[in-house]
């Protein structure tokens, strides 16, 4: 990127209330508010890896293929939470928080991979929000 180019984004992460207010204050800060698509997805990253359903995953790439075509984006951003309720309707609960975001780095890791497939000239972050204490852990 050269000097003048503005970093344009795409976030997915989870449409819990309760984390968004704080996310969208980092993006903002980082990006500017008019530099990014938000387009909360419950679970943030989940349906690129463990979908309900195969279409659930294949409507969320089509979303974002079309969001490619409004504003080309340079950076996509996953972000996953700690206490998600859209994990736990699937059966994944945890009572050890390590344990939890260890199980958030790897669904990360598989949904940078899938992004990564259909977008391959995009550059791709993986982060781990805390919902309780209010901050990304990474
Ligand atoms: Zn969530």
């Amino acid at each position: 990127m050269s000097a003048g180019d503005q970093l344009f984004a795409y976030v997915l992460a989870c449409g819990d209330p309760k984390i968004r207010s704080r996310i969208l204050w980092e993006l903002d800060q980082r990006l500017g508010p008019e530099n990014h698509f938000w387009l909360p997805e419950l679970g943030g990253a989940k349906d690129l890896i463990m979908p309900e359903k195969d279409r659930d995953r294949e409507r969320l790439l089509r979303k974002m293929e079309t969001a490619a075509k409004v504003h080309r984006f340079g950076l996509i951003i996953l972000i996953n939470h700690s206490d998600c309720g859209a994990y736990r309707l699937s059966g994944h609960t945890f009572t050890d928080p390590q344990e939890e975001e260890r199980f958030h780095v790897e669904q990360l890791k598989k949904a940078a991979e899938v992004v990564r497939e259909k977008f391959p000239r995009v550059a791709v972050e993986r982060h781990y929000f805390l919902k309780a204490e209010q901050r990304m852990a990474w």
